[in-house]
């Protein structure tokens, strides 16, 4: 099959969050299944460029036009591995990629929408015509509106397009004038059927948008699946995705797990294998690995070296992950006579005040360190270091931490929500066979919760040792490679490309054929 993904991350070298480690992910599992793979990205200033190979201009004079201007644009190509990137660069007086990171500027839709848009013309001039073209969350969303009621006009030809929720919460609203720039007719669209704002009518929302337009759409869980059909959790668009409920899937997103490998880690000073067919004696030299990485690690950072229970924490710091959850664990870690690393990206100036004033009073505590940064390389050392890992999210549409740290041998403990819920498997409460169990969960994101799963994981880690190992164990035996999720989305492609013609055009024609 013929894929193309257009996104704005993909890691590692182009990666704010988990977005991008999925798309790589998947489109790893399926290049390695056989599949043709290409992957469209803004080319960014802040790419790790090392890490791709053979780049060079595949295409110039690439012209796309936004709000009646011209602007040229080069696209390059390069390597990550076997898979294909093409990189898009405008020459714009804006300067779009040009700003040192992937999100967070004020003109982010403008940023986008131009990406979209200039993706779109990329495929066209360049006479490609993928079985499927798979978007991702509102940076990429505008492609399906503008493909169905513009591109596929001009002879751009997509099998099908694919639409993956990985966060409902951010939406991309903005002025129907967006629109404009783009060549769609913005009073086309200010309606409740197509892009209209549930919450602001005078909005465009480009992720509902992809909702209406796209011919499969799937969440990164099968709980999340059903939690944003809620009105708890569809953050105002639970009607429009109740109406196109028929096209919705949950697929459980995988990790890439030859990034992910405590036995090639590059980043580890001791490395040790994870994977099964697991021994006692394997186990037994992973446990002696971790603990010597502990060791080094806390060395590294000024903290005390000693055999209390490590818990971590790696996140941004939004909303959404609980931070004032995180901020409680932390205080009953140290209670509790544990230590704690927090390593926290993207913080609000609220949030982030909350773990300076922490950082601030708890100075001279050799026992925690609270590290602002995006630090891949500590990120993997702290998952190869420690004992636990917090996750304590308000909502959490899958979650891969939880999965990365169980392959490093560290147990979880979740707030049980969303993907959280279908990866964590409670030692106590969880209706899994025992030997599946692999974490602690807790139901309400509330300080009781927070306290109740990590007090009977610290006590289950300082009193009874031996089931520690076990559950940690079990926890490392886990399948969450991309290879069944990677064959679940060829079924939904497949599915989403036999759909009938008729129902495949965009809103407005079928609105049309009905009448
Ligand atoms: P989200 O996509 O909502 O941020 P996920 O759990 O799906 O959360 O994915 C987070 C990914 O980003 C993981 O690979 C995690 O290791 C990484 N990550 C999160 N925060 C940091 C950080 N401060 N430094 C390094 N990596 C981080």
């Amino acid at each position: 099959m013929y894929i193309t993904h257009i996104a704005s991350e993909f890691a590692p070298i182009a990666k704010a969050g988990g977005l991008g480690d999925v798309v790589s992910g998947l489109a790893k599992a399926h290049q390695s299944q056989g599949h043709q793979l290409e992957v469209i990205l803004p080319k960014y200033d802040c790419i790790l460029f090392n890490q791709i190979q053979n780049l060079q201009v595949a295409y110039r004079d690439l012209w796309t036009t936004e709000g009646g201007q011209r602007y040229n644009n080069t696209i390059w190509s390069a390597n990550y591995g076997d898979i294909t990137l093409y990189l898009i660069e405008p020459h714009h007086p804006q300067y779009y990629f040009n700003r040192g990171s992937i999100y967070g500027a004020t003109d982010d839709i403008n940023r986008f929408t131009y990406f979209s848009n200039a993706a779109l013309a990329f495929l066209l001039h360049a006479k490609k015509s993928p079985q499927v073209l798979h978007l991702h969350d509102w940076p990429t969303a505008l492609v399906a509106p503008l493909y169905k009621d513009l591109y596929a006009q001009r002879g751009l030809k997509v099998g099908a397009i694919a639409f993956t929720i990985h966060n409902l919460e951010h939406q991309g609203k903005c002025s129907g004038s967006v629109l404009e720039r783009w060549g769609l007719k913005a009073e086309n669209y200010l309606i409740p059927e197509k892009m209209q704002d549930p919450f602001s009518p005078l909005l465009v929302n480009l992720l509902k948008g992809a909702i209406v337009y796209a011919d499969g759409i799937n969440t990164v869980s099968p709980t999340y699946e059903k939690e944003i059909q809620t009105a708890e959790g569809g953050c105002g668009l639970q009607e429009t995705l109740a109406k196109y409920r028929s096209k919705i899937r949950g697929i459980l997103n995988g990790i890439d797990e030859s990034y992910w490998n405590p036995s090639t880690d590059s980043f580890l000073l001791h490395s040790y294998i994870t994977h099964p067919p697991l021994t006692q004696e394997k186990v037994a030299l992973a446990f002696a690995a971790k603990q010597n990485n502990k060791k080094e690690l806390l060395l590294s950072l000024g903290l005390t070296s000693t055999d209390k229970p490590l818990v971590i924490s790696i996140t941004r710091l939004a909303t959404q992950k609980g931070p004032e959850l995180i901020l409680h664990g932390i205080n009953r870690t140290l209670e509790k006579g544990g230590q704690f690393i927090l390593l926290g990206s993207l913080a609000q100036p609220e949030i982030l005040s909350l773990f300076v004033a922490l950082q601030k009073r708890e100075e001279k505590n050799k026992n925690l360190a609270i590290i602002f940064e995006h630090d891949e390389s500590l990120a993997h050392r702290l998952y190869a270091a420690a004992d636990m890992l917090l996750v304590p999210s308000l909502f959490e549409p899958c979650g891969l931490t939880q999965m990365i740290a169980m392959r490093y041998g560290t147990v979880p403990i979740v707030r049980r929500t969303g993907g959280l819920a279908d990866t964590v498997f409670d030692v106590e409460t969880s209706s899994v066979p025992t030997a599946q169990k692999n974490g602690f969960s807790f139901d309400y994101p509330d300080y009781a919760g927070v306290d109740w799963a990590l007090d009977r994981a610290i006590a289950l880690y300082c009193d009874h040792p031996t089931q520690w190992q076990l559950l940690a164990s079990q926890g490392m035996q886990y399948d969450f490679s991309w290879k069944k999720s990677a064959k679940e989305y060829l079924r939904y492609y497949k599915e989403i490309g036999k759909t009938d013609r008729k129902s495949k055009s965009s809103p407005a024609k079928s609105e049309k054929e009905h009448s």
